[in-house]
């Protein structure tokens, strides 16, 4: 029998969480999120960790979800004082329709000029696209589907009994088309990658063709982390559905791990890549700029090393040079003036000077500035 949904009304202190920059996946700045806990109840997500959920059952984070009333009014107040850049919003599951806090909290971030980037498992946040193409036509945002597998993939009706709860893959894609033929950029957050069930080529392939298939312009990938009390749940999930494939993940996640161990995920993203340029689309998402930023050749700067960087990691290129890379993008983010201004008035020393780039990297960001100036040019 399936358990009800209870619901908790709850006035939280703060909505916004702030970083220090941007993220170099999604490139959000902010977050804000109208719930805890969540009625798809995939039993990978990793809400379950400690640090997210409050539940003292696991079991509770599907069915007992709390409901943060006075998130509009807190965000109201917190994105006023804040400088513009992209949120992290959105919650569809079945609660928005009787709560429409995701919505408000939408009409917020259209009022005060917040560009958002959505990601959704559910084909619901259709509802709102009147207002995602009204926040889209003053600064580009992204609406991004969780999915991990197809009707075509191998292990679809395995990979469906772990996100039983939530919508059909086929409907995220079908929403998914609606948003590009509105002209929203959108794509796939293909996570988590699970071992034994998404991982094999036919899948892969199956989600960036379904992807493409349906306007979708990126693929972003990544594996399962395991933790604490999250750790537990999934493994107990395995030992009651999947038994064939509990010492597979015992091998890969020993005690104490959160990344898979001795799996090659390189390999995975490195075909993840060729399959991407195979049908026309992208491993990353493209990085959105507020119309009239101040500091958008940067953030384009920013955008190209952080490409150098997850290319250099997918093939495993030494960690200190990935450093170099990721500290120098840190740098720029960081950087208060404009790049270009440096450049112009100081040439490549300029931008060697700035901390943590240095004499090569400097090199590198002055070929960068060159090909995004005649990519202007033209
Ligand atoms: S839809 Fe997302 S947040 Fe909700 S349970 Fe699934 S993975 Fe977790």
């Amino acid at each position: 029998m399936s358990r009800r949904v209870s619901f908790m009304p709850y006035k939280p202190k703060a909505i916004l969480n702030k970083h220090k920059r941007a993220d170099h996946w999604f490139w959000t700045r902010y977050s804000a999120y109208p719930y805890i806990g969540c009625q798809h109840g995939c039993e990978f997500c990793y809400c379950r960790e400690q640090k997210y959920s409050p539940y003292e059952d696991p079991n509770d984070f599907a069915y007992v979800i709390k409901i943060k009333e006075n998130a509009p009014d807190l965000l109201r107040r917190a994105l006023s004082k804040t400088a513009v850049d992209l949120v992290f919003t959105g919650d569809y599951q079945p609660a928005e329709r009787k709560f429409e806090i995701s919505r408000r909290m939408l009409e917020i971030c259209r009022d005060l000029g917040f560009p958002v980037f959505v990601l959704e498992r559910s084909p619901l946040v259709l509802r709102d696209l009147d207002l995602l193409q009204e926040i889209n036509s003053h600064a580009p945002s992204v609406v991004a589907f969780s999915i991990i597998s197809t009707p075509d993939s191998p292990n679809f009706t395995r990979v469906c009994q772990l996100e039983h709860l939530a919508p059909p893959s086929e409907e995220r894609f079908a929403a998914m088309e609606k948003f590009a033929r509105a002209g929203i950029l959108t794509g796939t957050c293909f996570m988590p990658i699970l071992p034994g069930l998404c991982d094999e080529d036919a899948n892969l392939e199956a989600v960036i063709r379904w992807t493409a298939d349906h306007g979708g312009k990126f693929v972003l990938a990544s594996s399962l982390t395991l933790a604490d009390q999250q750790k537990n749940y999934f493994l107990e999930v395995l030992r009651k559905d999947f038994p064939d494939l509990l010492s597979h993940y015992q091998r890969l996640y020993p005690p104490a791990s959160y990344a898979p161990r001795d799996y090659v995920w390189q390999r995975i993203a490195l075909r993840i890549r060729e399959l991407c340029t195979k049908y026309g689309i992208s491993d990353r998402v493209p990085r959105p700029i507020i119309p009239g930023d101040k500091r958008a050749l940067n953030k384009r700067i920013v955008e190209r090393l952080a490409e150098k960087l997850y290319e250099m990691e997918i093939h495993q290129e030494p960690d200190h040079l990935v450093w170099a890379y990721r500290k120098a993008a840190w740098a720029i983010e960081d950087l208060e003036q404009d790049i270009g201004l440096i450049y112009r008035t100081m040439g490549l020393k300029g931008l060697q000077n700035i901390p943590d780039v240095g004499p090569r990297l400097g090199e590198n960001i002055e070929k960068v500035l060159t090909e995004i100036n005649h990519q202007v040019a033209e």
